[in-house]
């Protein structure tokens, strides 16, 4: 990414979010493995009320100089009866939308049908496996697989645009180039890449080593040539991977470890030797730095993995919580502790502030994920 381009981005990042994430519940009737809400079945007490859910979405709207995407996510949302008053709302008001329900028997053909009518445009699935065993396992579900492939092919007939999330642990990460095919093979173009983190549900999970982590970004960045669009969450070293390959395309291949050729394998057996020139944009968001989330019951906090809490939709304005508070602004000023803040990377990259909260209890500390963190160190 040019100096530029970045320069721009974090000015525009100090004063308003590109994503706005609302947990608008904890109610969902899966119980993944490594849930970040830790969901339930039904809706948890002091949930923000439709009036107070259409004030927040009033607020969006009237943020100066802004123009956030906003995500419907839970929990599922799909469980909250007021979900298509919410949207219509939210479209009365020009606010982009896009929903992440959870595939269960509520994600029918006619509620979605009004939400696109309502004006969501996009959708976000699950799908953490390639094989049953993997994803029914993660998801808690027998047979979850085969409906989260429904569901795509549901939400694609339908018109929207879709992006497959994958939550990469220990006990799937060498599945990933199935699921890249997976991905292709349906014409599925934006796999967002979540690095697990510790909290939650999933803290009994466990996170990829940073060799690892390494690996699977250069796998990711492998994947450009094959059309899709990689969008990373809890795991920005991505970008100074990508950078490092951008300039140095040829040594992709040679600096892979054990790891990425096995990841590649199943992708150059069905898809062939990685040809073409897509290049997929990269955005340097992060916690709090282009990304903000309210949780169900109004708390405002940097990201859904970051759970410091920074004030509250009903009390206090979300604009100047992330326009003016100190934690955020030294998020997005890059005032970070240990290697991450001695990294020439920082700018463009900033480490996972979610994971070194999990492993320090310090959001601004280092990224134990990142393996130029521990050279570093
Ligand atoms: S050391 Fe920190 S800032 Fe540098 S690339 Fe790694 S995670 Fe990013």
């Amino acid at each position: 990414m040019r100096e530029s381009t970045l320069d721009r981005a974090l000015a525009h990042y100090a004063n308003a979010p590109h994503l706005v994430f609302w947990e608008t519940t904890k109610a969902c009737q899966l119980a993944c493995l490594h849930c970040r809400a830790s969901a339930q079945y039904g809706p948890a007490p002091g949930e923000l009320t439709t009036e107070e859910g259409k004030a927040f979405l009033d607020a969006l709207a009237a943020w100066k100089d802004a123009s956030p995407i906003v995500i419907f996510t839970g929990g599922d949302c799909l469980a909250r009866a007021d979900l298509r008053e919410l949207v219509a709302h939210g479209n009365g008001l020009g606010l982009r939308m896009g929903i992440a329900p959870s595939v269960t028997p509520r994600l029918e053909d006619e509620v979605l049908r009004d939400l696109y009518a309502s004006g969501v445009r996009s959708a976000s699935i699950s799908c953490d496996g390639a094989r049953a065993g993997t994803h029914d396992g993660i998801r808690g579900i027998p047979g979850h697989l085969v409906s989260t492939l429904g569901a795509l092919e549901l939400l694609s007939d339908l018109g929207y645009r879709l992006q497959v999330n994958t939550a990469v642990m220990a006990r799937n990460v060498h599945e990933l180039g199935e699921i890249a095919c997976l991905l292709i093979e349906r014409q599925i173009r934006v796999w967002e890449v979540f690095f697990l983190v510790g909290t939650g549900r999933g803290t009994g999970e466990e996170e990829i080593a940073a060799q690892e982590a390494e690996d699977v970004c250069r796998f990711l960045v492998a994947l450009d040539a094959y059309g899709l669009t990689i969008r990373t969450v809890e795991a920005p070293f991505y970008r100074r991977v990508r950078e490092m390959y951008d300039a140095a395309p040829d040594q992709l291949e040679a600096d892979g470890g054990a790891l990425f050729h096995e990841l590649m394998g199943p992708l150059e057996a069905r898809h062939g030797k990685p040809a073409g020139t897509h290049h997929s944009a990269t955005l340097a968001t992060g916690d709090g730095r282009g990304v903000v989330f309210v949780g169900h019951d109004g708390a405002i906090h940097p990201s859904g993995f970051l759970p410091v809490s920074l004030g509250n939709v009903r009390t206090d304005s979300l604009v100047d919580v992330y326009q003016t508070h100190p934690l955020l602004a030294a998020l997005r000023q890059g005032e970070l502790h240990g290697p991450c803040g001695e990294c020439a990377w920082r700018r463009l990259c900033g480490g996972s502030r979610a994971r070194a909260y999990a492993h320090s209890g310090d959001p601004l500390g280092s990224d134990p994920a990142c393996i130029n963190a521990l050279v570093t160190a």
